[in-house]
């Protein structure tokens, strides 16, 4: 005899980069996975919590491994949304008195910060320059714990293509030695226009309100990043 099984709803979503994806919510199975999530204080354990548990809700529309660091945060908030629901316990100070209150905020509102860059290069010299995409999850898991000691090791993780007037290499297809030695030929200068670009990639952003329990005003809250709402 085989036991029935509950169908689970599938869900369709437009991602930051455009892509569309199906997607289901968690099962009890993910929630374990959410509990590390709310319980460990280190950032590499929740963002390889968070990527195992979009790896089993992601249906169809794009692989894992390919999503960018934001379309993954932005999946998974989804997810979360069609599971547990759009409410997410928080502690609020408020700015008119000042005193804590625990409230519940709706994360379902979520957008990016700002609009995409329109432009994904940056000229290091007359003829040699790079382009930069979004970090992606591996990435994010590999510098979360170092980019403070070593902000550089971002740059292994976000430069796509490097080119001059006569040819464009793909850097992921480099070797890590030349990745390197790449990186560290760089000047500061160069460094900084890297970075500067970056910068200008959004992150998710959740837009939502909060009402102080001891005198009642009234904030709009604007958060970034996972890791200010589920810890
Ligand atoms: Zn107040």
């Amino acid at each position: 005899m085989s036991l029935p099984f509950v169908l689970t709803p599938e869900h369709e979503a437009t991602l930051p980069s455009g892509l569309r994806v199906t997607y289901r919510p968690f099962l009890v199975k993910e929630e374990k996975v959410m509990l590390t999530i709310k319980e460990s204080k280190d950032s590499r354990e929740i963002l390889r919590c968070m990527k195992k548990v979009v790896e089993s809700c992601l249906i169809s529309g794009a692989e894992p491994s390919d999503l960018s660091y934001n379309d993954m945060e932005h999946l998974f908030i989804l997810m979360r949304c069609r599971s547990v629901g759009e409410g997410v316990d928080m502690r609020h100070t408020c700015k008119s008195c000042g005193k804590d209150s625990d409230i519940k905020i709706d994360i379902s509102n979520i957008g990016l910060s700002k609009e995409m860059p329109a432009e994904s290069t940056v000229m290091l010299t007359e003829t040699v320059g790079v382009t930069v995409t979004p970090i992606k999850i591996e990435g994010m898991m590999k510098i979360v714990n170092v980019v403070d000691k070593d902000p550089l090791s971002v740059l292994e993780y976000v430069v796509e293509n490097v080119f001059n007037d006569q040819q464009v290499y793909k850097f992921s297809d480099m070797e890590s030695k030349e990745q390197k030695e790449f990186v560290e030929s760089l000047s500061l200068g160069q460094v900084q226009k890297i970075m500067d670009k970056i910068e200008e990639f959004p992150r998710v952003c959740i837009t939502t309100t909060a009402t102080c329990l001891h005198c009642g005003a009234t904030e709009e809250l604007k958060i970034e990043g996972m890791e200010n709402f589920f810890t």
